[in-house]
């Protein structure tokens, strides 16, 4: 048996990781996450012999595609995807020995293809930044050089090319091929097809397996001027686009308003998915593609088996030159994004901090206190100490405030109904019509900066006895809501299953999926219900309270710990 050529005998064997991927959400191969135009389908559904029996005829396809283009017909050439319009540019232009200059990391097909044409590779690697390396770029073009190769925007990085800078680039090999590969193009927004009148050495190539949705159909093509079209055409198969790909894509040029709409969200959905990357303290790099390249470090193999497990698919891209560490993700819609970045923050985060709302992270002296203070004053017309308050706080649990109003008063000997310290208590705390409310006396206290840094290591849940409408109104007020992966509320459980009881605690650690958490709250009940719920706990004082015997009640109870000031949260858990 003779030997292969010896550039194919040193390639390395390259099997697409591309079984098994149906039912998963597929971020790999940053294809189109919803699939294709529902025109392609029903297109393909009508399918006849006729069809399929015939040999191609490109004429009409051909047509359209130069319409959409605005281009010429013989100005595009149809491939078998983009891959044969690569390897076409080898066979046509390379011969042995020829300089191939090539900005790296990039796509794998381009080193292949020039491997085997013989071509000898001059890679450019992009800056550490991962901007695209001009300057080197510019000096390596010379004399010898047959072909410059630009993916943009790049795959993996993301990373696009000016038009300016292509110009030059032009214009510097104008001696050599300048082969542009626009398989993202429409995630850009950009493309430089109109760039083929002026210059004669640039082939673009672009794609209907990404945007478009027709990766399984293999549809790509050539676009560049009559006589290079000619001349790729000699080198490919006479039938390499076959009549079923023909007949999508027809379809698909006919729908374009799926295409768009779709690029639209995925434009949306990456600026949530770098945000929510950058809140977890992982770098991303800027990307115009329908992907980002982020840096996940050490935690990189993790990240990539965890959400496999999940049944998300992401490309670990740790052993490329300049992404060390990094995975490309895919971006999706929002709702794909969004259960994502749910699993990743599940991954990289697997403690959680449990914080209770009032006394904790807000100072309610000023409001709930306050309120306590003037209910109780307004039925008794006798003056209530905020110190009584904190010692019937502190010597028998109350679920909330309002029955430890309506205690208050019934130390002092009057009947009130509860319904009606409720109204008042509402009253002096919400205002009348939302206004002049003790709740607008309300402080944060947790610094956004300790909390941004704790976000990063740990899960964060409010588990508190507010009502559901007063948490969430506190939050937002604040600007604090994004940070907490749960809330539960009032709302969330029955009277009886108030603190002490375990059951909020272990509601939030269900809706978090973990077990490994702690809890810090003010009060004995809190320090209980976490003792109840198995978890660990530390106690905050609040503001107001100057006694030593909350601190030893607190202790008494299970606190891990006990803080005069929640701002000191982060030397704890460090
Ligand atoms: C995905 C991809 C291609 C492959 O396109 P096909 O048309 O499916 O062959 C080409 N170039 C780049 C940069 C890609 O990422």
């Amino acid at each position: 048996m003779p030997p292969p050529k010896k550039a194919v005998a040193e390639m390395e064997q390259y099997t697409a990781p591309t079984e098994g991927r149906r039912g998963k959400l597929r971020l790999d191969f940053n294809e189109n996450t919803l699939g294709c135009s529902q025109k392609v389908v029903d297109a393909l559904r009508k399918v006849t012999a006729d069809d399929v029996s015939v040999y191609p005829a490109y004429g009409e396809f051909l047509g359209e595609l130069a319409r959409y283009l605005d281009v010429d017909a013989s100005e595009v050439l149809l491939t078998n995807g983009s891959d044969e319009g690569i390897k076409a540019v080898m066979d046509a232009y390379i011969e042995q020995g020829d300089e191939v200059v090539l900005p790296v990391p990039t796509f794998a097909m381009f080193k292949a293809y020039a491997s085997i044409a013989g071509a000898k590779i001059n890679e450019i690697k992009y800056n550490s930044d991962l901007s695209f390396p001009l300057k080197q770029l510019l000096a390596a073009i010379s004399g010898k050089t047959k072909l410059v190769i630009l993916v943009n925007p790049n795959n993996p990085t993301g990373t696009a090319i000016n038009e300016c800078d292509i110009v030059r680039i032009l214009k510097k090999a104008k001696d050599s091929i300048v082969l542009i590969d626009e398989a993202y193009w429409q995630y850009f927004g950009k493309s430089c097809k109109g760039l083929i009148k002026k210059y004669d050495n640039l082939i673009v190539l672009q794609t209907f397996s990404k945007a478009f949705g027709l990766a399984g159909l293999r549809l790509g093509y050539a676009i560049s001027n009559q006589g290079t079209i000619s001349l790729l055409q000699k080198v490919i198969s006479p039938y390499s686009v076959n009549s079923l790909a023909l007949i999508a894509g027809k379809a698909a040029l006919q729908d374009l308003d799926f295409v768009n709409s779709y690029v639209a969200e995925v434009k949306e959905s990456k600026a949530y998915v770098e945000r929510e990357l950058q809140r977890l303290g992982i770098k991303t790099y800027p990307s115009k593609a329908n992907f980002v390249l982020a840096n996940f470090g050490n935690k990189c193999v993790l990240v990539c088996r965890k959400l496999k497990a999940k049944k998300i698919l992401v490309r670990s891209r740790a052993n490329y030159p300049l992404s060390e560490g990094c995975v490309r993700v895919g971006i999706g819609t929002r709702q794909q994004s969004f259960r994502l970045v749910q699993e990743l923050k599940a991954i990289l985060r697997r403690n959680v901090i449990l914080f209770d709302l009032d006394g904790v992270l807000v100072d309610v002296s000023n409001s709930y206190r306050l309120a306590i203070k003037k209910t109780a004053e307004f039925f008794t017309k006798q003056t209530a100490r905020l110190q009584d308050i904190q010692s019937l706080k502190e010597r028998r649990g109350y679920n909330n405030d309002w029955d430890l109003t309506l205690a208050l008063i019934a130390a002092k000997g009057f009947k009130i109904r509860r319904k009606d310290v409720i109204r008042k208590f509402q009253e002096f705390y919400l205002g009348c019509n939302g206004q002049n409310g003790f709740i607008g006396n309300e402080k944060w206290m947790l610094s956004p900066k300790i909390l941004s840094e704790l976000y990063k290591k740990y899960r964060l849940g409010i588990v508190t006895g507010r009502p559901k409408k007063e948490a969430y109104t506190v939050l937002k007020k604040f600007n604090m809501l994004d940070f907490f992966d749960c809330v539960v509320t009032m709302a969330d459980y029955k009277e009886k299953l108030a603190k002490p009881n375990p059951f909020s605690i272990n509601l939030a650690l269900k809706q978090l999926g973990s077990r490994q958490a702690v809890y810090v709250g003010d009060s004995v009940d809190d320090i209980k219900a976490a003792r109840n719920a198995k978890i660990e706990s530390i106690g905050v004082l609040p503001p107001y309270v100057s006694s030593d015997s909350l601190k030893q009640l607190l202790t008494e109870n299970g606190a891990k710990t006990v803080l005069n000031d929640v701002n000191k949260l982060g030397r704890v858990l460090k």
